[in-house]
């Protein structure tokens, strides 16, 4: 299809304002575009980026389907306290995205996977500093690194390999003794005694705050938001129509970043996108006893834990789930157990449960990318794990690829074409 960039000045609506779309409105309003933004919901308040766990996780450069991960997930689907859960109500529902899932953790697929993610980790500490700098909100930052805690001798020598792969592309660690680990983290169970600390790792001081100040900051360079559900769209050569709970409006293009509702218009613009729910879970204690000076993931659990300004935040977890199923109870209870195994001192009083719908793809790459079929149709979705990580480089993609006439190799990584 014919493309042509887009001058500054013309109309663009973005359809969500979680943290994905929130950044690429900021974004392209600095590019002098005319913002609109839609959701029904306040910015950051209805999907994952609400109540995430705040690490941006730079050096994350692998996919979640790693070579032999069909029999790590077997083992974790066993464990009842396992990381993975899928209900049998699902499963056969999630057969198609679970192959290409399992295809990613194989040769060229997982390479390319891993370099489209490296791109983006390289630069995710510094497009988010800049993007948080110019928005006068640089003291959400923490960049002093992450720990990497594991329960076993074996499973942190099995990370050795992907330690060491991540340090080839400049991403530095460097492993801790049981020493190390209770001085830098004292309030931790006392029978750690293997992690690894990663240098490009941060933290921000709160998910939901950090959209609310991104969404002022888009305010005051002219991004509107309007707060009304996107019911329908469709892009013709000329423009792009919305049929939203107000009614019929015109825009010169739109980008989807709407997490796990944006499978739907996809669809209705001819794209394949193969997006399904991946829902985590987590308490938030508001008043803790228990300090942490550095965000922390329990790599062989599944679980990571942040002190944050909204209180002590653990969770985590994968349920391939409906994403308007209620919250499983049972999940909360094991998160509340296993949290207080973790961090003994922890006083579980006043804890907020959350449950949240992460936008996952089955190569954990997101989309930023044209339709390949519906004109003035554009894509920024599928962050997964990662949104916070990667919505600051992602926007900036976007924003390239809108003023510019050709795609250019960064962006073809992300196309959604290649789930055709
Ligand atoms: C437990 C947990 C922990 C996590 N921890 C981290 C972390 O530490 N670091 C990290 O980088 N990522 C983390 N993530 C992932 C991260 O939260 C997500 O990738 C990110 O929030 C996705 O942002 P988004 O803007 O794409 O989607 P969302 O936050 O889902 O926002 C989409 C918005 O679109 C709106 N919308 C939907 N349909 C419509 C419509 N029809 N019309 C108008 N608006 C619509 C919704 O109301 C919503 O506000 C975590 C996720 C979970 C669940």
């Amino acid at each position: 299809m014919h493309h042509q960039a887009l001058p500054a000045g013309v109309s663009i609506a973005v359809i969500g304002a979680g943290i994905v779309g929130v950044a690429s409105a900021y974004e392209l309003a600095r590019r002098g575009y005319e913002i609109v933004v839609y959701d029904p919901a306040p910015p950051g308040e209805a999907g994952p980026s609400r109540s995430n766990a705040g690490h941006v996780a730079a050096s994350d450069i692998h996919p979640l389907s790693t070579p032999g991960i069909h029999w790590k997930a077997l083992k974790m689907l066993i464990n009842p306290d396992g990381a993975l859960k899928i209900p049998l109500s699902d499963a056969l529902k999630h057969i198609p995205w679970f192959w290409r899932f399992w295809r990613t953790s194989n040769g060229k697929h997982f390479e390319a996977a891993s370099n489209a993610l490296s791109y983006l980790c390289r630069n995710a500490l510094t497009d988010t500093a800049a993007m948080l700098e110019s928005a006068g909100m640089h003291n959400m930052l923490t960049a002093n690194g992450g720990i990497f805690i594991y329960d076993t001798k074996q499973s942190f020598n099995a990370a050795k390999h992907s330690w060491a792969n991540k340090s080839v592309h400049g991403f530095d660690s460097e492993e801790m003794d049981a020493k190390q680990i209770s001085r830098e983290i004292s309030s931790i169970n006392d029978k750690f005694r293997y992690a690894v600390r990663s240098q490009q790792w941060a933290q921000v001081q709160d998910p939901l705050d950090l959209v609310r100040g991104l969404a002022r900051a888009a305010q005051s360079n002219g991004v509107v938001f309007h707060r009304n559900q996107v019911n329908s769209l469709s892009g013709s050569p000329d423009c792009v129509t919305l049929e939203t709970s107000e009614g019929v409006s015109h825009y010169d293009a739109v980008v989807v970043a709407a997490g796990v509702n944006s499978v739907a218009f996809a669809r209705s613009c001819g794209d394949t996108l193969p997006m399904v729910s991946e829902r985590g879970y987590n308490l938030t204690v508001p008043a803790p006893e228990v300090e942490l000076k550095l965000p922390l993931v329990f790599a062989d659990r599944g679980i990571v834990a942040t002190r944050l300004t909204s209180g002590f935040r653990i969770g985590g977890w994968a349920e391939y789930a409906h994403p308007n199923h209620p919250p499983n109870q049972n999940h909360f209870k094991s998160i509340a157990r296993i949290s207080s195994e973790l961090f003994p001192g922890l006083k579980l009083d006043g804890a907020d449960f959350w449950m949240g719908n992460r936008p996952s793809l089955p190569d954990s790459v997101p989309v930023i990318s044209r339709s390949h079929h519906a004109h003035r149709v554009y894509y920024n979705c599928g962050h997964g794990h990662y949104g916070l990580t990667h919505a600051a480089s992602s926007a900036r993609l976007l924003s390239t690829l809108l003023t510019e006439r050709e795609c250019t190799r960064e962006h073809a990584a992300y196309s959604i074409a290649r789930f055709n």
